[in-house]
């Protein structure tokens, strides 16, 4: 069989990001209006300043205004949910995202659930879980699932009647992947730690989306010849080929492997992960539209 086709999630993110900043400026043109993302870290977890720092640049060049607020990882839970009130009434912030992980002493479902709805552009507020779960239009979608179906869908086409398998129940992720596939009409398996014969239910998808957060484990035989692979994953791992201590980022599934069964597979890097911050630049503009009762544009 021939390899699979490798999504190419970095030039797919890239126009997605190409077509907000076109929306963007449109905004100001017509309207006068700038969308403004704030985004809150909370210590100094290197991960999440690489991030936020990618964050910022993207937003700006967008065409977007950034506001970063950078905290001690000692604030309290009380000073941070200031912070929040203080950016829901603001009315230069259309989106805000609180970076995760919060220290252990900060309680994430209270700071989750104190960003306005409609400025969450995450969408982990249950105000807008709930509305992707019943299908409410008005949901604020959250950015890496949503970057999945985007892929799958341009690959794919309609995805009515596929059988998809989620590998992985986290809130962020594995929960609204399945809701979201299962909007498109798929017929939905959700996989953990406590399913059994694992490899069995992989092997019956049509779409397999892995995101369990340790490093290939998903093997070349767990896959149905043809089927397409969405590899959430991003695990740190040694590479002493590259030389003394050195490290490399692998996914989910042993790409190697998958690539000569698959019929498409997402790498990483270059994958999903550049489609979750075009995704929240995304979210940012449809927050935005709705805050001054404009219609979103389809992006
Ligand atoms: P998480 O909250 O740790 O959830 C992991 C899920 O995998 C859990 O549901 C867990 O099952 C399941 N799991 C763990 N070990 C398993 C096993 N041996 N067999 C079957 N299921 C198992 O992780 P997450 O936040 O969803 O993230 C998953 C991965 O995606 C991580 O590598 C993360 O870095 C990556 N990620 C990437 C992006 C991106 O932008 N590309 C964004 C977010 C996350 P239980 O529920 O039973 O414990």
């Amino acid at each position: 069989m021939a390899d699979a086709h490798i999504i190419d999630g970095k030039a797919f993110a890239e126009g997605l990001r190409r077509r907000v900043a076109v929306e963007v400026s449109k905004l100001v043109a017509d309207h006068g209006i700038t969308p403004g993302l704030a985004v809150v870290l909370v210590g100094e977890d290197p991960a999440s300043q690489v991030y936020v720092r990618n964050k910022g640049r993207q937003t700006l060049e967008a065409g977007m205004n950034s506001f970063e607020h950078t905290l001690a990882a000692e604030t309290s839970e009380a000073d941070l949910l200031k912070l929040i009130d203080d950016l829901n009434n603001d009315d230069s912030v259309n989106g805000i995202l609180v970076q995760l992980p919060l220290p252990a002493h900060i309680n994430e479902d209270a700071v989750i659930n104190a960003v306005a709805p409609e400025k969450d552009v995450d969408g982990f507020h249950v105000i807008n879980t709930g509305r992707l779960a019943t299908g409410d239009g008005r949901a604020m979608v959250p950015c890496t699932p949503l970057g999945c179906v985007m892929m799958l869908k341009d690959h794919l086409g309609d995805l009515s009647g596929k059988k998809a398998l989620v590998l992985g129940r986290s809130n962020i992720v594995g929960k609204p992947m399945a809701a979201l596939l299962l909007a498109e009409s798929c017929t939905v398996t959700i996989a953990h730690s406590r399913t059994r014969d694992l490899a069995d239910e992989c092997r019956r998808a049509d779409i397999l989306v892995a995101a369990v957060g340790r490093a290939q484990m998903v093997r070349g035989d767990w896959i149905k010849p043809g089927a397409v692979v969405i590899d959430v994953g991003i695990n740190r791992i040694e590479a002493p080929e590259r030389g003394e201590g050195k490290t490399r980022l692998v996914g989910d599934v042993a790409f190697d492997e998958a690539v000569q069964v698959a019929g498409a597979i997402t790498p990483v890097p270059g994958g999903v992960g550049p489609m979750t911050i075009a995704c929240l630049l995304r979210n940012a503009v449809v927050a935005t539209c709705r805050q001054h009762d404009l219609a979103a544009p389809e992006l």
